[in-house]
């Protein structure tokens, strides 16, 4: 029976690509009567965290994306989260050795980049090929002796030469093994790299079709080779075209907002958000625009992707989700999204503790929060006239505010108060002056809460989307 996954690594907000990989893998599962794994890469463990392992979870389910097998549902053939699947992947790892597949290197970095820099001397491929690696073996026991790091690397041809790989939107597609070097396995910490991990997994769990995004095309050479190194099977593989921003480069939080949690908060329906991932490249074989997951799934063809990147446009997605508002809805049930989604308990209860201290009435609440529940904010240049900054300093507050609010790993008050800081340093800005146009750019006036709050409460994305907005 057909089995595909999705397997993201929680290391971020969740994005909609991954949610559109979601949704191809699912219509192909159900449409062939299999089943829709999900599994959590978290190998990285610097970069992984459990909050954004529930915001995946969370966001996928949001969408109408339920799997059959996973961390939070359980199923026979897990655990399904890879950092509980350690000594697995060491066992594998130390077979390949045994069988002569894969070596212990004990490399510096600095023996490293010697090589690369030798390789680059002498032009051609630059993967560094087992060979190179490969010290004498009086070396290698010195530095066993010595208790030295060691990682595992797999043996890959020396040479350069064509490595077919089929791909089901494809066919057959030739890459060259110049291009693929020694792959590490293991790290010297023991925890797997994806390569290893992923093989390992996708055989043990079962896995029959590997439908991924196509940045993972070039790492297939080296995953045919571990499946014949072990003597499985491999998955079909199937390399969907990435989405892409308008202007045609590939889909990136610099130019559009990715996280699922932004299109929530700016208010699109789900049912509205996943229709439009399925015309990612895909149509419906009467071509009409708007369908449900279940008409998805009944008509679904993976032959029909095409493989130009579909352009993920916003203006777009809100035409459809406006034809979801209007045609799919009764009164009643816009009632009910409306309170699901901004007029909720716990989001008031988020909300009232900036207000309160400022209230007479109920009906002060409206103005004071109703920056919170508007998409775009409608900004004149007026708003910001009257600043004591320079034109050229606003510019540069706000686009250097974006880029060092793009950088932070954690979204909390302490970090963000932190970063604004010291860039008004770097700026030579006082504080209170550096954080009025900032202010007006999140919350449309500086008579709101703070600006600091309201950075939190709007989340990342919509922080960063009206900071670019205030930019145009
Ligand atoms: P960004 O450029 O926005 O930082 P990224 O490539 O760093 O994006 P990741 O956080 O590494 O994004 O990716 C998260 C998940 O989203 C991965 O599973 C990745 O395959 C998928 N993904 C990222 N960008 C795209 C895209 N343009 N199209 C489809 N899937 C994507
Ligand atoms: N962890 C990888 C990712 O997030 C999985 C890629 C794959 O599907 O093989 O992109």
């Amino acid at each position: 029976t057909v089995r595909t996954r999705i397997a993201p690594s929680p290391t971020g907000d969740p994005h909609v690509g991954t949610a559109y990989i979601a949704l191809f893998n699912l219509c192909f599962a159900r449409r062939h009567g299999g089943q829709f794994l999900l599994r959590i890469e978290d190998t990285d463990r610097a970069r992984s965290t459990p909050e954004s392992e529930q915001a995946i979870f969370d966001s996928l389910r949001w969408l109408g994306i339920e799997w059959d097998e996973g961390p939070d549902v359980g199923g026979d053939k897990g655990p399904y989260r890879q950092s509980e699947r350690g000594d697995l992947y060491r066992e594998y790892a130390e077979q390949l050795v045994r069988e002569g597949h894969a070596f212990h290197c004990y490399r510096t970095a600095e023996e490293l980049e010697t090589l690369r820099a030798a390789r680059r001397a002498r032009g051609g491929f630059t993967a560094l090929k087992p060979a190179e690696l490969a010290l004498p073996a009086a070396e290698v026991e010195k530095r066993r002796a010595a208790g030295e790091p060691f990682v595992i690397r797999m043996k890959v041809p020396q040479e350069e030469g064509p490595c077919p790989i089929d791909d089901m939107l494809r066919g057959r597609v030739e890459l060259d093994w110049g291009q693929v070097d020694a792959q590490i396995l293991l790290k010297s910490d023991g925890l797997p790299t994806y390569h290893l991990a992923n093989v390992v997994d996708d055989h043990l769990m079962g896995i029959t079709h590997v439908i991924r995004g196509e940045e993972w095309i070039n790492s297939a050479p080296k995953h045919k080779l571990l499946y014949e190194y072990f003597g499985w099977e491999m998955p079909q593989l199937c390399h969907l075209p990435l989405l892409r921003n308008p202007d045609k480069s590939k889909l990136s939080k610099r130019k559009n907002p990715t996280s699922i949690l932004y299109y929530r908060r700016m208010g699109f329906l789900p049912e509205a958000l996943l229709n439009y991932l399925g015309r990612m490249g895909w149509s419906m074989p009467d071509e009409r625009e708007k369908f449900t997951l279940a008409e998805m799934i009944d008509n679904f063809d993976i032959q029909r992707v095409s493989l130009g990147g579909p352009i993920f446009d916003v203006e777009k997605l809100s035409w459809l989700n406006g034809l979801w508002i209007r045609e799919d809805l009764s009164v009643e049930q816009l009632a009910d999204r409306l309170q699901d989604w901004a007029f909720n308990r716990e989001n008031l209860l988020r909300v009232l503790p900036h207000t309160q201290s400022r209230m007479e009435t109920l009906s002060d609440f409206a103005p004071l929060a109703a920056f919170l529940a508007a998409g775009t904010l409608p900004l004149a240049e007026a708003d910001f006239a009257g600043l004591k900054l320079e034109p050229d300093q606003l510019k540069q507050v706000l686009q250097f505010a974006l880029w060092d609010l793009e950088a932070l790993r954690e979204w909390e008050r302490e970090q963000i108060f932190a970063a604004l800081k010291a860039l008004a340093g770097r700026l030579d800005i006082k504080l209170k002056d550096f954080l009025v146009p900032l202010f007006v750019a999140v919350a449309g006036t500086t008579a709101s809460f703070s600006v600091m709050d309201s950075m939190v409460l709007l989340g990342p994305d919509m922080t960063r989307a009206r900071l670019r907005h205030a930019l145009k």
